[in-house]
């Protein structure tokens, strides 16, 4: 039985990412230091055996002994990571290398949750991994940007030096049950809002495009590539290529949700990416992944969460 460590197990796509590694045979220890995470997230989960949970923050070293790591602790919403920029860019960092150190130590194989933000507000659509990107490494999201491009470093580095074997993945905005009601993302938002009958508030006219990605599915590519057999390391660009503006996803809430909801315009936040969406060619090759779940089912399915959620 392997044991699996998953950092930032508490949280959204860590809860999930936990779920799905029990259900395939393997002893898991979630690592979370409860930023962003909830215990709400994995209440389900606390019965099993072979499920540990540790109180813990990446940024302090810790000793264990694994088979794989999965790095997700981090927070991934702007707001969250907004909150607290330095200790965002310690996590990336200094969290990283003490994540790497434990890889060093037990030859465990390690998996890096990187982000589309790599791209900052990219000048190609869509984006390759070959697209180096375009981060203003002085604005609001560098935090957030240039510790998870640095993590990047960290892992090819140890690869090279060290031959640890790693894989990182690059996940564009994803979305579903256990999202955290009050991160600020705007599915989270919106279907809020929603659900309240309250405006919907649309940062800057709308006009922006992201891609959204049900969590299942990314979990789902996120294993595949932890357990490739072809020793393919990545980066590798994880997401959903259904491409839509801001404006459009507001307007299938509203109507998904049944809502009577009415759009307010709000100021667009600085160095807001215009564009975003994965090509997935590589996963597609490389993996044989690519997303199943259509955008109105997952979000459906996101809606039944958050009012089964507001009802308590
Ligand atoms: P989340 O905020 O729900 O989860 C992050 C988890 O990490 C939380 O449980 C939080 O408490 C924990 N954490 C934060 N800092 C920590 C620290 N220093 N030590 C220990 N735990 C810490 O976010 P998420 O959406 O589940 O994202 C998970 C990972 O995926 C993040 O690394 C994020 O950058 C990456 N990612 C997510 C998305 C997305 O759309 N959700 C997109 C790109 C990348
Ligand atoms: N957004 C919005 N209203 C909200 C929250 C977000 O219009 O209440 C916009 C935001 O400006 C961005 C897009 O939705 O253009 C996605 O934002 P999110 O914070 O979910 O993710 P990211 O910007 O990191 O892709």
């Amino acid at each position: 039985m392997k044991t699996i460590l998953v950092t930032g197990g508490a949280g959204f796509i860590g809860s999930h990412l936990c779920e799905a590694l029990l259900k395939k045979g393997s002893h898991v220890i979630c690592l979370d230091n409860f930023f962003t995470g909830s215990q709400r997230n994995i209440n389900h989960l606390m019965g099993n055996k072979d499920f540990e949970v540790a109180r813990h923050d990446i940024i302090q070293p810790i000793v264990l002994e694994v088979d794989e790591i999965y790095n997700l602790a981090c927070p991934a919403s702007p707001k969250h990571y907004q909150f607290d920029p330095i200790k965002t860019l310690l996590t990336s960092t200094v969290g990283m290398f003490h994540m790497l150190g434990i890889a060093k130590r037990c030859r465990a194989k390690i998996l890096q949750a990187s982000t589309s933000e790599v791209y900052g507000n990219p000048a190609v659509h869509p984006q390759t991994e070959k697209y180096p990107g375009n981060v203003n490494m002085l604005g609001p999201r560098a935090c957030y940007d240039e510790g998870k491009r640095v993590a990047e470093t960290f892992m090819m580095d140890y690869h090279r030096e060290h031959k640890i074997p790693i894989r990182i993945v690059r996940i564009f905005n994803t979305y579903g049950p256990n999202m955290a009601m009050d991160d600020g993302r705007v599915v989270s938002n919106f279907i809020v809002q929603a659900l309240r009958n309250e405006p919907i508030t649309i940062y800057g006219k709308g006009k922006q495009t992201r891609s959204f990605c049900f969590a299942a599915d990314l979990v789902d590519g996120m294993i595949t590539m932890m357990d490739n057999t072809i020793d393919f390391i990545g980066p590798v660009n994880l997401g959903n290529p259904h491409e839509l503006t801001i404006l459009e996803l507001a307007e299938k809430i509203i109507s998904l949700a049944g809502s009577t909801s009415k759009i307010s315009f709000k100021p667009l936040p600085e160095d807001d990416p215009e564009r975003r969406n994965p090509d997935i060619s590589l996963a597609k090759e490389k993996l044989g992944w690519e997303p199943k779940v259509e955008l109105d089912d997952g979000l459906r399915e996101t809606i039944s969460y958050f009012r089964r959620l507001l009802k308590n």
